[in-house]
């Protein structure tokens, strides 16, 4: 620009026509010149003269003192109305300081975004502001008897993404999530990153439904992958919603109704929706005990792994295993997988409650060889979080460690897990089909694999879900989809495992259709390793106990080659 041209006269005439009051003060907060706009914003037509700033702004912490000053919200003494004050910075006007002033509920959206009052990463509302604008809305909705809807928005499982792929990665999720939201919601939500993935938005709503619909829609919105640095990233979010004046009447109720009801769409996995409503309070209360407790288990021993065998029909003859995990806590007995590991799933602590299973597993493998088992296979439960999170040779590891044959441990991983990390990140598939391991598709037949799908993917076995199984004597439907599955499995070159076999019919009908491979209470419930060893475990015969070591995959800088590979 040609500064040249531009001079007293025109800054002056400049500074009368802007919006923003711009006032000029000293160390004491004299005022010692002010434009057209700071004088009206203040609520005088007289000019500022040489008063002191105290006079015309409070910012309800005392004084208003700095140089600079840090930017804060201030209430005008004689309208109320709140404004926002900041000092322009290096300026360096020797004696003196710049401060713009500007209301903070302005029409023009852009002039909050001139602040510091916006998250620098997404550029949405931060929290102050948003506590701010929220207060301030509560109050128009109040005179005007509106309704206003709350929605807290987390970002499912960002401090993990966070810590285990890094800040950059962090930010662009966070940013690529902002815009998402942005898309979900009407243009006039007031939109704000209040912590790490945790967005909240507010709208005024007359209509009954506007929950479920701007929900819904932010949940689609987050159904196809974000760029992510690179790659391509697929994320859900857990959503609270609640309202003024029903669930709460002041702003820290109800924002703590709308933590509440996102809490508990978090702890049900994520991916959810959850409404407030005060019978929850009592549920969210449950779940942050449980969640607190589920951080002690594994320090203090709570864990172990029960073990159910797999049989093949009709001789009933084990030929493996599946490691089950269990949670016996002192006071609540024993908590059911089900309801722990998609908490674990969400806190991350599936992370390292993963890698004890692994490791027990492979620990008591050794254990069984040591002592002249002969185990079969053992099937482990690998959640998608720890695939998506942890590279395969880490979930891997204490096999090396403990010297087990790779042949002995088997991975399942839910069907709707494969199609998500196919869809996420095909390349920690490779990674297995790689690792030589053989993986079992679980619960197979409650996603929606398609034919062509599964003939990519590196897995060796289907195990029907027992809802299926369940069903066969009473349901022609269910019947149908088991002997399609057989079929299917066969027509791929796979393996079929049926699981929660609990009758007889059940496993004549399974081995009619061709699954010869069952799992279920019909032969035993998941037991404890010294009940499974005492049951079903053959030993080896003494003439083979000093048989020499057959060669095997564990590399030999690994711990004691076990003789049984
Ligand atoms: P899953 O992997 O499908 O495991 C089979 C579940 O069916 C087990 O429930 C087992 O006890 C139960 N079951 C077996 N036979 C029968 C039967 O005949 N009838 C009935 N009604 N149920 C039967 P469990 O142990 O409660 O585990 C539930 C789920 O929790 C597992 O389903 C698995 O998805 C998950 N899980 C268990 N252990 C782990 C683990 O170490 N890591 C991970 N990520 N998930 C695990
Ligand atoms: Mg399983
Ligand atoms: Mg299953």
């Amino acid at each position: 620009m040609d500064s040249g041209r531009i001079d007293r006269q025109h800054y002056r005439r400049i500074l009368a026509e802007i919006a923003d009051g711009i006032i000029f003060v000293d160390d004491r907060m004299i005022i010692h010149g002010a434009n057209r706009a700071a004088a009206r914003l203040l609520g005088t037509s007289n000019a500022l003269g040489q008063t002191h700033l105290d006079h015309w702004l409070a910012d309800g912490q005392g004084p208003i003192r700095g140089n600079p000053l840090p930017g804060r919200v201030c209430t005008v003494h004689g309208s109320q109305e709140r404004v926002f004050v900041k000092t322009v910075d290096a300026l360096d006007l020797p004696g003196l300081q710049c401060l713009i002033v500007a209301p903070l509920h302005t029409s023009r959206p852009d002039a909050i975004a001139a602040f510091a009052i916006r998250d620098p990463v997404t550029r949405l509302l931060n929290r102050a502001a948003f506590e701010e604008t929220a207060g301030a809305a509560i109050g128009k909705a109040a005179a005007e008897q509106a309704t206003l809807l709350f929605l807290s928005v987390r970002l499912d499982r960002f401090s993990l993404i966070n810590e285990t792929n890094g800040h950059d990665i962090g930010d662009d999720l966070l940013r690529a999530t902002a815009t998402r939201l942005r898309e979900a919601c009407p243009a006039e939500t007031v939109a704000a990153r209040l912590s790490g993935g945790h967005f909240c938005l507010l709208l005024r709503t007359a209509e009954t439904g506007t929950d479920q619909a701007i929900s819904q829609a932010i949940h689609q919105a987050m159904e196809r992958p974000l760029s992510i640095g690179h790659l391509q990233r697929l994320a859900t979010v857990s959503v609270g919603t609640a309202h003024w004046p029903a669930d709460g009447q002041d702003l820290p109720s109800l924002m703590a109704a709308v933590e509440s009801a996102s809490n508990l769409a978090v702890a049900g996995g994520g991916g959810k929706t959850c409404a407030f409503n005060p019978a929850i309070l009592q549920d969210v209360k449950d779940q942050l005990e449980l969640e607190a407790d589920l951080r002690m288990a594994l320090p203090r021993g709570q864990l172990s792994l029960h073990y159910q065998p797999k049989i093949q029909w009709p001789s009933t003859r084990m030929v493996g295993m599946e490691a089950l995990l269990r949670w016996h806590h002192p006071e609540r007995g024993m908590v059911p997988p089900d309801r722990f590991i998609p908490l674990a799933e969400q806190n991350g602590m599936i992370i390292p409650i993963g890698r004890w299973v692994m490791d027990e597993t492979c620990r008591q493998l050794a254990a069984w060889l040591d002592a002249g088992f002969v185990p079969p296979p053992i099937a482990v439960n690998v959640s998608p979080v720890q695939l998506m999170e942890q590279p395969l040779s880490e979930i891997l590891a204490p096999l090396e460690q403990h010297g087990i044959p790779k042949r002995l441990v088997e991975i399942e991983i839910t069907e709707t897990a494969v199609m998500d990390l196919l869809q996420r990140s095909p390349g920690r598939l490779t990674d297995l089909r790689e690792a030589g391991l053989r993986v079992a598709i679980d619960d197979f037949g409650t996603g929606h694999s398609s034919l062509s799908s599964l003939r990519k993917l590196p897995i060796s076995l289907f195990k029907i879900d027992r809802s299926f199984v369940e069903d066969v004597g009473p349901s022609r439907e269910a019947r149908d989809i088991v002997s399609t599955i057989i079929a299917m499995a066969q027509a791929l070159g796979l393996e079929v495992v049926a699981e929660g076999v609990e009758t007889t019919e059940q496993a004549e009908f399974l081995f009619d259709h061709g699954a010869s491979i069952m799992q279920g209470y019909l032969f035993s419930q998941p037991l404890t390793a010294a009940a499974i060893a005492a049951a079903w475990l053959p030993r080896r015969r003494a003439g083979r106990v000093k048989a020499p070591p057959a060669p095997c995959a564990v590399p030999s800088s690994a711990g004691p080659c076990r003789t049984a590979c």
